[in-house]
């Protein structure tokens, strides 16, 4: 699955997935979410710590495929420290990446995910910890599932 992708952006993909950064329950996080991906069956939970308006730490934890597991490591990583509305604006700028492969701008590292859009099952696999993250800062208690968002 992927051949396509660019080397460097595979590796970093696979990195992220063997070693994922930010990995624990995070002690004392006042938000919480789920994400499910029913169609590959990923799992991510995310916990933050937000305070006022700034997403002090941020962690992970979850089960699933390479893609799903980068995705969350990289965005922990591309979260912290961001207020809620710059995690909105974000999410819309990776949302539009992995599904048309163009970035809007510099995303930096996230910008390993824009080969995804040439494999549709596996967009939803990268997309899915942003769809938790966007939920987290949202105050959601629901549990988001990839198959609710269509
Ligand atoms: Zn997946």
């Amino acid at each position: 699955m992927f051949d396509d992708l660019n080397d460097l952006y595979q590796q970093v993909i696979l990195d992220h997935s063997k070693s994922p950064r930010n990995y624990s329950e995070l002690p004392g996080a006042n938000r919480t979410a789920q994400g499910h991906n029913p169609l590959c069956g990923d799992h991510v939970t995310l916990f933050l710590n937000v305070e006022g308006d700034q997403v002090k730490e941020i962690s992970w934890q979850g089960s699933g495929c390479a893609i799903s597991r980068a995705s969350a490591s990289i965005l922990t990583t591309a979260l912290k420290g961001k207020s809620v509305a710059e995690v909105k604006t974000l999410f819309d700028r990776v949302h539009d990446m992995v599904t048309t492969g163009k970035s809007n701008g510099d995303l930096g590292k996230l910008a390993v995910f824009a080969g995804v859009h040439k494999f549709p099952a596996r967009v939803k696999c990268a997309i899915l910890p942003w769809y938790a993250a966007l939920a987290a800062v949202e105050g959601k208690a629901e549990p988001v599932s990839t198959e609710s968002e269509e």
